[in-house]
């Protein structure tokens, strides 16, 4: 439960938060609200400031300006080790010399809880990861997967206000991190304890989080719901960052839109553009059609089989496209075809417009 005095909504807050080292600006002005039970995931390229962020929320690096807020209380005065904060990274730092069951432990005799209650958390936070079975192994006798779901169990056996997780799937391999994402999701939910996750991976952050704040070069682009960033990006940033988008340079007059010899009808807002604009648009809302169909004339370079779907590049007077076609059991256009493109121009995107400002 919320402690009184502050909405749910607010269980932490950032609050025009910088972090400088000398002339670096790491965290130029960040400022993001989150809601208790929240799965948040810091996202963006390397050097963008993601990891700062968190070692402030942590408490392992000070803020040159702003504030840090968890359940109303500005975290300024209280140090790292009294934030009750749970903390999961990339490496996952389990004592070698420790069983697991002791790896888990460490953080409750720390805080001195008797013997019998830490025996029980113990086995209730292996439980919630699943390694009960392995409460007696040593950190050199388990997998990458097993190692970073006991770091998860000793982050969560203190019961954290708070989890930050920097980068926790990285070092393991692909099949293995898509588990363990599907895992992850579950426990956070289960538990229900907020959580901070820093990550470069797009998948992985639309995989896991409720929201995303997308940052680029120390502040905060956009902050939604993956699937609200990925369809209505706030800039070409995001829209690159967050997927494969194609271009689409077009002029624009009086509601349509034409290219490559294409003319189209833009629905609004689009429709009130005037001039030479660039539109976005996702691969997968592309549509391949026959060579005598009415759409955008092109030719298939090339396409690659992924499977569930086609990966499919045409090239057209208006640059290359590329396409993603599920996999319906017959492969798409032949390399060297001649096809046209067509889309529903709702999913269009314009991407020159001047950048929106950053959501909250
Ligand atoms: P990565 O994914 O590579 O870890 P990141 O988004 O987490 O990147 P940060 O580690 O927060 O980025 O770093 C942001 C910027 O601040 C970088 O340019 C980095 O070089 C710089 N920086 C971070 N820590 C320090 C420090 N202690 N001294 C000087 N510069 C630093």
């Amino acid at each position: 439960m919320a402690a009184p005095g502050f909405p749910a909504g607010d269980f932490l807050v950032l609050d025009g938060v910088a972090r400088h080292y000398g002339t670096v600006a790491a965290v130029r002005d960040v400022s993001v609200r989150v809601a208790q039970g929240e799965f948040l995931g810091l996202l963006g390229p390397s050097g963008c400031g993601k990891t700062t962020t968190l070692q402030m929320i942590a408490g392992f690096e000070t803020p040159s300006a702003g504030t840090i807020r968890l359940e109303g209380r500005d975290l300024a005065a209280i140090p790292a080790n009294r934030r009750n904060i749970g903390l999961v990274f990339q490496s996952y730092a389990l004592f070698p010399h420790m069983t697991v069951a002791e790896n888990v432990a460490f953080g409750l005799e720390m805080r001195r809880i008797p013997k019998p209650e830490r025996t029980e958390r113990v086995r209730r936070a292996l439980d919630l990861v699943h390694l009960s079975h392995l409460a007696g192994r040593f950190p050199r006798q388990m997998s990458g997967g097993q190692q970073q779901r006991v770091a998860l169990a000793r982050a969560l056996v203190i019961e954290p206000r708070l989890l930050l997780l920097d980068e926790p799937l990285s070092n393991l391999d692909a099949k293995l991190r898509e588990e363990m994402q599907v895992e992850l999701r579950e426990v956070q939910k289960r538990v229900g304890v907020t959580t901070i996750l820093v990550t470069h991976d797009q998948n992985e952050a639309m995989a896991l989080c409720d929201r995303v704040a997308v940052m680029q070069a120390g502040s905060i682009v956009q902050i939604d719901e993956p699937w609200r960033a990925y369809d209505a990006p706030a800039d070409a940033f995001v829209a690159d960052f967050l997927g494969r988008s194609n271009r689409l340079p077009v002029r624009a007059a009086k509601g349509m839109a034409q290219v490559g010899g294409h003319a189209f009808a833009l629905p609004e807002p689009l429709a009130q553009a005037r001039g030479e604009i660039t539109l976005a648009i996702r691969p997968e809302r592309l549509r391949i059609r026959a060579a005598q169909e009415a759409g955008l004339p092109g030719r298939v370079h090339s396409r690659v089989f992924l499977g569930g779907f086609w990966l499919v590049r045409v090239d057209t007077a208006a640059g290359d496209m590329m396409v993603m076609v599920q996999n319906t059991g017959t492969p798409p256009a032949a390399e060297g075809e001649a096809v046209t493109l067509d889309w529903d121009p709702h999913s269009l995107r314009r991407m020159d417009a001047a950048a929106p400002e950053p959501i909250q």
